[in-house]
């Protein structure tokens, strides 16, 4: 899930034609599967009454975005939007409650209310102070337009991988498209001020104090719909509609823009929450980010213009801030990432590998893949996922159990960070020797 409304028809295209879920089509045990694939000793693998552990193939489908809400998409006349509170439990998590004012076609809170495993508790944080809001210490950038004192989340303690720093449900829930109307009362402007003007006392006061970057930008945008343009993250499509929607939190939307994020924003339907996850390691005290742009393989000057475009600043991360040949590194790294998401990994010719006993060859691609990764703090999730799987089960044929182990830890991290669970890592991390190969 990531922030923002920035149109990106090549990431929609490409989840069609690149981002395609990796085979996890397992051989059956023979006599080469009891030895390395370059045929050195090893240990007997378990036998085959054993039931075998799946290595996962994980798919992170890619969430379209889109323009700014009402842009020009209408919905037909014969649709009305309803306001409405859905009748969500409460949780025992009190900072996480929230009443969430939802924009929605009429009929479809009833199908919401009604998709399996609805409504759960949010899920828990280790302990509820991970984090603190507070100012960020300096600006960004001497250009940037907002002059407001901007804050920021920060880590008050260590988190790896996946770990939950929060959950909450949405002050607002929207349709991304709402009807250009241009009758009094029908504009998407008029929809999201009625919205605002609909929560409760405690939420609206919450609503109203979260950024609105155009201000200064587009006088004719409402304080709501501005609002809503700087902070909504994009969830992806609800039950009862095709369309995509977005929300807008109290506490995640307070996370700030790194093109190297350390944090990700999740939807989990079930709970009706928003849960933001370490995708890095994090220290104490290190501000937590997310990303908001479609595409965090962009080169940097193509970064900056979307980002001071949709959100008025100059990105100055760590990514952004180099210069000179570390800056064109850089783009270089990311311009690999990207074509390496658009191969989705080869599949057919890893698997070719890894039939003529060329494990090594797969080791060494993945780890190439995985080096661009960490060099540039740029956990790209049409990567790793693909290359974590084809990194362990090359490790797994090689009968490097250790360094499988490791492997399958570090996706099981990357997994819950990215889908809420481990995807099976978990079971892989136990035992690397009991895996399908
Ligand atoms: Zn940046």
């Amino acid at each position: 899930m990531r922030r923002g409304f920035l149109l990106n028809k090549s990431l929609s295209d490409e989840g069609k034609s690149g981002r395609q879920p990796v085979s996890s089509a397992s051989k059956p045990l023979n006599k080469e599967t009891e030895r390395g694939v370059h045929g050195e000793a090893r240990e007997p693998r378990a036998t085959a009454e054993v039931a075998r552990v799946p290595i996962p193939a994980i798919h992170i489908p890619a969430i379209p975005h889109h323009e700014l809400i009402a842009a020009a998409l209408t919905l037909g006349t014969q649709i009305t939007l309803h306001v409405v509170h859905l009748p969500l439990p409460p949780s025992d998590l009190a900072y996480a409650e929230h009443t969430t004012t939802c924009i929605l076609l009429s009929g479809q809170a009833p199908q919401i209310l009604a998709s399996p495993g609805f409504p759960r508790d949010p899920a828990r944080p280790r302990h509820a102070h991970l984090y603190d809001i507070r100012p960020v210490p300096a600006l960004p950038a001497p250009e940037q337009i907002n002059t407001e004192v901007e804050l920021g989340l920060f880590a008050t303690s260590s988190l790896e991988p996946g770990d939950l720093i929060l959950s909450e449900r949405p002050l607002l829930l929207t349709l991304r498209a709402l009807p250009a109307g241009s009758a009094p009362g029908t504009s998407a402007d008029d929809i999201l001020e009625r919205a605002a003007e609909a929560m409760p006392a405690r939420e609206r006061r919450a609503f109203l104090a979260l950024r609105n970057c155009k201000t200064h930008g587009d006088p004719r945008l409402s304080r709501a719909r501005g609002i809503v343009a700087t902070n909504a993250l994009g969830i992806g499509s609800l039950p009862g509609h095709a369309g995509d929607c977005a929300v807008v939190c109290e506490r995640t939307c307070r996370a700030n823009h790194s093109c190297s994020p350390n944090a990700v924003a999740r939807w989990d339907l079930p709970s009706f929450s928003v849960e933001l996850r370490a995708r890095r390691p994090v220290r104490a005290g290190e501000e937590l980010t997310i990303s908001y742009l479609p595409d965090l393989t962009l080169p940097r000057a193509a970064r900056v213009d979307l980002l001071r475009a949709s959100y008025a600043f100059t990105c100055a991360c760590t990514a952004c801030a180099l210069s000179g040949a570390a800056r064109t590194r850089s783009d270089a790294r990311r311009a690999l990432l990207a074509r390496q998401r658009s191969l989705g990994y080869d599949d057919a010719r890893f698997a070719g590998w890894l039939r003529e006993g060329a494990g090594e060859r797969v080791v060494a691609a993945c780890e190439s893949v995985m080096a661009l990764i960490d060099e540039e703090g740029c956990v790209e999730d049409g990567v790793w996922a693909v290359g974590l799987h084809w990194l362990c089960r090359a490790y797994c044929a090689l009968g490097r159990d250790e360094e499988a182990r490791a492997c399958a830890r570090r996706a099981t991290g990357l997994a819950r960070a990215f889908t809420g669970g481990d995807g099976g890592w978990a079971r892989v991390a136990e035992d690397p020797r009991m895996t399908e190969n």
